[in-house]
């Protein structure tokens, strides 16, 4: 960590960074938080995946979040080092016996399972485990991602697992995830139906429902609805299909409660008539924006190196991230301020999910600099 900063125009001035920097806005990521806390209907995980930063579980954790969904060994050290009494869930559905045993000495009791398989290593290997049977969710819902292509199983596989559950003396839970950045409050809605009609179907009791991530983030191009909608919709269901089952709710975000805690500060290389190069790109901090393309557009702002504006009229380039690849471009140009040049900076926002983690060391073109903001994005 290289300290804490006013503003990134401050910052920019003592430091005249030349690597990319990774920087925290810990207010951010408290106002996310609480937003979950004392909006959503049940109890709030954060999935570590997308940012692991000691920094960032600390903030979550401070504003009253107390369980993590984890799927690595890493991520299990992770919440258990920095937040000792934290309760983990192991919701990887694909696990070898050495990683669900190590989960096991660290307390860990919520396995994710989507096939008799896989859950009967988990039972074999933890006897009082909890699984967590994850229900593969048809696409089609407005999400930028599907995540059930990979994991989840189909309507017959999901009761039969639940069935040997319940025969191997279990008391099982359900998990799924509707994809991330889904713009359609609704999808939670029918998921949750979906999955109760499913488990009525099978007649044993189930006590926890996690009902995944993907909430949005408020990307440049976005038309989400406001989180109070997805809330709502997800009350609403939670009233009408869980409770009266005796279901409690959880979900597990990553993307809103880190998205906006975190941006990328690059610095431009070199300039040219129709593009501009930069010290960061698609193998490093700016990963997800190569898969996500324009549904993920970055806000972002360029600044001279003394932090302040550039306020030219804007130009369209093709922007290069630093690596000897030819992949390595943006996939949609940036209109960048016709009197910005070399050593200038370009801060991209909403990195603080999937920004840093995703970041390969190509080329040895990797970054680990971080630094701490107190302005928002919005404010300088
Ligand atoms: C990635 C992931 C999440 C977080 O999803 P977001 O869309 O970032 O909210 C939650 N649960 C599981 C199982 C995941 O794989």
């Amino acid at each position: 960590m290289i300290g804490r900063f006013a503003s990134v125009a401050a910052f920019i001035r003592s430091e005249r960074p030349d690597v990319p920097v990774h920087l925290l806005r810990p207010r951010q990521v408290r106002a996310a938080a609480r937003s979950f806390v004392e909006g959503f209907p049940g109890d709030v995980l954060y999935a570590v995946k997308c940012n692991a930063h000691p920094l960032v579980l600390e903030t979550l954790h401070g504003q009253g979040i107390r369980h993590f969904d984890v799927a690595s060994p890493m991520e299990i050290r992770r919440v258990a080092e920095t937040l000792p009494g934290a309760t983990a869930f192991y919701h990887h559905p694909a696990k070898s016996p050495a990683q669900i045993e190590l989960a096991r000495d660290y307390g860990i009791r919520h396995f994710a399972v989507d096939c008799i398989a896989e859950l009967d290593k988990v039972a074999g290997l933890v006897p009082d485990a909890i699984p967590m049977v994850r229900l593969a969710i048809p696409p089609g819902n407005g999400a930028v991602y599907d995540l059930s292509t990979k994991f989840g199983a189909p309507p017959d596989r999901f009761r039969a697992v639940l069935e040997h559950a319940h025969a191997l003396g279990l008391s099982a839970g359900i998990t799924f995830h509707v994809g991330s950045q889904c713009l359609d409050p609704q999808a939670f809605r029918s998921a949750i139906r979906l999955a109760t009609s499913l488990l009525d179907e099978t007649g044993l009791p189930v006590r926890l429902m996690d009902i995944g991530g993907g909430f949005p983030a408020y990307y440049r191009l976005t038309e989400a609805p406001p989180l109070a909608a997805y809330f709502a919709a997800i009350a609403e269901a939670g009233r009408e299909w869980a409770a009266p089952r005796g279901i409690r709710l959880m979900c597990e975000p990553g993307r809103a409660l880190a998205a906006e805690g975190g941006s990328l500060l690059t610095r431009i290389v070199l300039t040219k008539a129709e593009a501009i190069h930069i010290n960061d790109g698609i193998f490093g901090g700016l990963t997800e924006v190569y898969w996500g393309k324009e549904a993920l557009s970055l806000p972002y702002r360029v600044v001279d190196e003394d932090g302040r504006p550039r306020r030219g009229r804007a130009r369209p380039v093709a922007v290069y991230g630093p690596t000897c690849d030819g992949n390595d471009r943006l996939p949609y140009p940036l209109a960048v301020p016709e009197d910005a040049g070399d050593g200038d900076y370009i801060e991209f926002n909403l990195i603080g999910a999937y920004g840093r983690e995703m970041a390969a060391r190509y080329n040895g073109m990797v970054s680990d600099a971080m630094a701490t903001i107190d302005s928002d994005f919005d404010d300088e």
